[in-house]
């Protein structure tokens, strides 16, 4: 119900003072932008109720390198402690099959999503929110949508797989091809996670770790794969996602996360993008709560507060992402990357 011009009071269980009742708050999704804002909301006072899919801890296809999120943004979600697992990493890698391109310094975080969205969920729950997990729901008015990327028909096809005994020579490694990309990053416990995105078709048959082998010799990422081999590869980590598009997506009006927009996986962003994204939400949604805003002008405030933050990334990393899958563009990358030519850190800071 809208807020009317009278303001329903209750009386807070800290202070015992009569305080401005705040209306509930539904939540689709238990990704990094629902859990997060959830997060956010629960700890200022509104009752929120989480729906997510599956139950946790489980895995989810991602690179599971973090990189550009800012401390504030964690500070304001209340999330920084979640990322306490994490590794650090910094240095960075660039190869194709024919060898080393460059090496780069790029910071960031890695940590295994099964133990990110785990933490972030007990967090959630300990604030007293509400999850109720196995619960896939349909988009409807009034809910917050952070359902993560929507399903539609692409050519990309994102595999992923932990790994041990599996040494690297930077803590991130970064792989291209015609046919696709794929990164090793350092996670917690000296794991190894192996993400790839590809555009070619799966083989028919290859299932797990074979299927990510048989994508790499494809892309004629020969050596890579022979490494890959060489490792104790985790099957029951796993997984692999199609149907989706990156860009800006047209979601129900209150989208948060990859279900408003996805950056192309190669920036290493969309981590960072679905908590900021919880953060150009958080004021909107706490409006609605308080009885300020209705819903459609909480959901358009955050929408243009989304907006005005990540154009230029998406633009940037669209145009960024059409070079790396063509073949003529990525042979002249490639001679400038050997030739120190490429300003990394300027195209770093513009998908951040
Ligand atoms: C191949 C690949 C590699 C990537 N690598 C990186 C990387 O290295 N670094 C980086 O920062 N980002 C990376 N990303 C992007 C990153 O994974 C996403 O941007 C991030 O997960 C978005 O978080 P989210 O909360 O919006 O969505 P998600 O993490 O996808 O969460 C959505 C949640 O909603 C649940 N759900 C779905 N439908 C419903 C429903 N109807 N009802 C209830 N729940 C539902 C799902 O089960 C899921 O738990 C990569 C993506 C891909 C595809």
């Amino acid at each position: 119900m809208e807020h009317q011009g009278i303001i329903p009071l209750a009386r807070s269980v800290e202070t015992g003072n009569l305080a401005p009742l705040k209306k509930p708050i539904t939540i689709a999704g238990g990704g990094l932008a629902g859990l997060s804002l959830g997060i956010a909301l629960q700890s200022r006072g509104v009752a929120v109720t989480l729906h997510e899919a599956s139950a946790y801890p489980r895995h989810r296809v991602c690179g599971e390198f973090i990189s550009g999120v800012g401390r504030e943004t964690l500070a304001t979600l209340g999330i920084a402690d979640c990322l306490d697992d994490a590794t650090h990493l910094q240095s960075a890698s660039w190869s194709d099959s024919a060898g080393r391109l460059a090496e780069m310094q790029a910071p960031g975080r890695g940590i295994s999503r099964w133990k990110l969205d785990d933490h972030l969920q007990r967090q959630f729950l300990s604030l007293g929110g509400t999850l109720v997990t196995n619960s896939r729901i349909a988009p409807d008015s009034g809910i917050i949508w952070a359902a993560g990327r929507p399903r539609q028909p692409s050519p990309w096809l994102g595999l992923k797989c932990h790994a041990r005994n599996l040494p690297l020579t930077h803590d991130l490694e970064m792989f291209t091809s015609p046919g696709g990309y794929i990164g090793l990053a350092k996670i917690e416990d000296g794991m190894v996670n192996i993400c790839g995105l590809f555009k070619a078709r799966p083989a028919r048959g290859a299932k797990g770790s074979a299927l990510l082998l048989t994508m790499l010799r494809e892309a004629s990422l020969h050596a890579l794969a022979d490494r890959l081999e060489a490792a104790d590869l985790d099957e029951s980590s796993f997984c692999g996602v199609a149907g989706f598009q990156t860009g800006l997506q047209t979601g129900p009006t209150f989208s948060i996360g990859d279900a408003a927009s996805m950056i192309p996986p190669f920036t290493g962003n969309g981590m960072s993008m679905a908590f900021e994204s919880a953060e150009c939400a958080l004021q909107p949604a706490l409006d609605y709560a308080a009885g300020c805003k209705s819903w459609l002008e909480a959901a358009e405030a955050s929408t243009a507060s989304q907006d005005s933050r990540f154009k230029r990334r998406l633009t940037t990393a669209a145009i960024l992402h059409q070079l790396l899958m063509n073949r003529a563009a990525l042979r002249i990358t490639r001679t400038l990357a050997r030739r120190k030519m490429l300003p990394f850190q300027t195209l770093l800071h513009l998908v951040r």
